[in-house]
């Protein structure tokens, strides 16, 4: 069992993060404030070809190398976490067009996304909630000749707006249920399609979240990429989402870490001591240390599981843990700063506002936690839920 980065990785690891501690740290206060996409980190990152790491060389990527793409990832977010956003969730609409979609449509939009020249988003999420999205999504894309007609609304859709390839759920069996739901590639710019209010979050705010409106959208045939998207959806979000989301985790929590303990050795308190001097200090940085590293273990070994896996809870785990951990990990890290902690002087109160958030995409906390709990109870695990509709008042 070998626990170091292979050469490969290390330089890619050291790549990126010179480039992010270079080009996007010094600006990551100012993303946050303003709100704006982050287009110049965005431009920069698909330069270096950080778009094109889950896409294998025939569409103009370097990989697919998932475990390259993490590590990039994690030094990414340790500078800004909203530009490790932006990039994982573009590489999830690429990866779905890679593995799901069919040549035409691979040679069609992935060259482009690769050198992160035009930007994917994956609108699933809807004002009628986003958790269960198997049983609530209310989209329908109805075939008419040969087009989808698309009507429907989303919400929360990162790189909404700005991004140009949309993979959109919708109801193209209604009768199905659950198992009806089929995914759409569909064109900014297409008729019917268009955008709503820009979400002002408490973090991640240079992730740019905003509602997409389906009117009578007439979507090309040829755009459907998945018909009864659920199981394959359910599985990408366990073996790529979720230890995506673990390696932003990872690095909002390390560069926390970091933070307070460079802090804690410079700040004088009483008796002429360091706050480093103190028991509880030290402990608070040995529990900050320890779970940025667990996390990092955790994150690492579901990318490095092949990609053809059906072992579900590792990734998930990664989802789980990490995310906890960064949230945890980011308050220590605040208490150690003191009031200077809750200020904008320093970047922890971002860390912490950006760490809450990923307790929420894709799968919520609880979700994530219901997937593994009935995976190792051997429950049906299809959607969230199971692959039945849930009975009013629970159960
Ligand atoms: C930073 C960020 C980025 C995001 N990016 C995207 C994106 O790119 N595309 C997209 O489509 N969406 C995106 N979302 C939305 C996200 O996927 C949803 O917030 C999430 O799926 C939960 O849906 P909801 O907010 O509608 O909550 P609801 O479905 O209303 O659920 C509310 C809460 O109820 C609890 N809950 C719900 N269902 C269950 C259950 N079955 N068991 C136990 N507890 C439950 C959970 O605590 C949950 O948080 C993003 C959200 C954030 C914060």
């Amino acid at each position: 069992m070998d626990f170091e980065l292979s050469e490969e990785h290390q330089m890619l690891k050291k790549m990126v993060r010179d480039f992010a501690e270079k080009e996007i740290a010094p600006i990551a206060a100012e993303i946050d404030k303003s709100g704006e996409f982050p287009w110049d980190c965005v431009r920069k990152m698909g330069e270096l070809g950080l778009f094109g790491l889950v896409l294998p060389p025939d569409f103009g990527g370097t990989g697919p190398d998932k475990l390259g793409f993490l590590v990039a990832l994690e030094e990414i977010s340790a500078a800004c976490a909203s530009v490790a956003m932006a990039l994982l969730c573009s590489s999830g609409a690429s990866r779905q067009i890679l593995s799901l979609g069919n040549e035409e449509q691979r040679t069609k939009y992935l060259p482009a996304m690769a050198k992160g020249q035009r930007l994917g988003a994956c609108a699933i999420t809807e004002p009628s909630g986003g958790a269960n999205w198997p049983y609530t999504v209310q989209t329908t894309a109805r075939l008419e000749d040969d087009s989808y007609v698309l009507n429907g609304t989303k919400c929360f859709t990162s790189n909404g707006g700005e991004a140009e390839i949309y993979m959109v759920l919708a109801r193209t069996h209604p009768e199905k249920g659950p198992l009806g739901i089929s995914g759409l590639v569909v064109e900014k710019g297409t008729p019917g399609f268009s955008f709503g209010k820009k979400e002002e979050k408490l973090g991640f705010r240079g992730d740019v979240s905003r509602e997409l409106f389906f009117e009578d959208c007439r979507v090309p045939r040829a755009n459907l990429i998945s018909e009864g998207i659920l199981p394959k959806a359910t599985r990408e979000v366990a073996t790529f989402i979720m230890p995506g989301l673990g390696a932003i985790a990872v690095g909002l929590a390390r560069a926390a870490s970091e933070a307070a303990t460079q802090y804690v050795k410079e700040r004088p308190v009483a008796f002429g001591k360091m706050l480093a001097n103190f028991d509880s200090v030290q402990c608070a940085i040995a529990d900050m240390a320890t779970m940025v590293e667990a996390s990092r273990l955790l994150v690492l070994r579901a990318g490095a599981l092949p990609e053809d896996t059906t072992d579900l809870p590792p990734g998930v785990m990664a989802g789980v843990f990490a995310c906890e951990a960064a949230l945890e990990v980011t308050s220590k890290a605040l208490q150690a700063f003191g009031a200077y902690g809750y200020t904008t002087d320093f970047p922890i109160e971002r860390y912490f506002r950006d760490a809450r958030g990923l307790l929420l995409p894709s799968w919520p906390m609880e979700v994530r936690k219901l997937i593994i709990g009935r995976l190792k109870l051997g429950l049906p695990t299809l959607a969230p839920l199971g692959d039945t509709p849930p009975k009013p008042g629970g159960a």
